[in-house]
């Protein structure tokens, strides 16, 4: 299969539905912003779900009862950013270092794999996307970068 035009508007809006629900039961606050106008972006519609799957339910189990989760999408030149961010307690260095390998994970048993990372890790590869962590107490910013599907000006 080859990578096909993505709609992030409808991908993050049918992710952002169904985790709804959690954390709605939490007193979550969960916003999702979406520039206007926003081109298609090139990749796997499928795994790009699974991706906004695993980091808003990482930043829902961050923020904890009453807490806040927000989703920006922006055109960034040849790229379409997508910004989760939460007001959660922020990861430390130690943790940082280690949050992408498969099976790490500071949960309590049965509450998380420690799979997640490491699938939104190998899975941003597979559509030439990057990701960035910025982290301080308080706030902590997951931003992937995906490519447009359409290049050129
Ligand atoms: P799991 O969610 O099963 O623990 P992940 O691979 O999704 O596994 O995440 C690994 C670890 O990274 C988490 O256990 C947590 O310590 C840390 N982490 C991920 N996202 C956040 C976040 N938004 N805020 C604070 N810590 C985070
Ligand atoms: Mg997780």
């Amino acid at each position: 299969t080859v990578a096909e035009p993505v709609d992030l508007a409808s991908s993050l809006g049918n992710t952002v539905t169904i985790l709804r629900s959690k954390a709605r039961a939490r007193s979550i606050a969960v916003a999702i912003d979406v520039e206007p106008d926003l081109p298609a972006v090139r990749g796997f519609v499928g795994e790009l779900n699974q991706v906004w799957a695993n980091l808003i339910d990482n930043a829902l189990d961050a923020v904890g009862e009453g807490g806040r989760v927000d989703v920006n999408v922006r055109r960034q030149r040849q790229r379409v950013t997508v910004s989760i961010v939460d007001n959660g307690p922020g990861i430390p260095p130690e943790i940082r270092a280690r949050m992408f390998d498969p099976f790490f994970t500071t949960k309590p048993v049965g509450k998380g794999t420690g799979l997640g990372l490491d699938i939104v890790r190998r899975l941003l590869t597979h559509n030439d996307a990057e990701i960035d962590v910025e982290s301080v107490p308080g706030r902590t910013e997951f931003c992937v970068a995906l490519p447009l599907a359409e290049t050129g000006t």
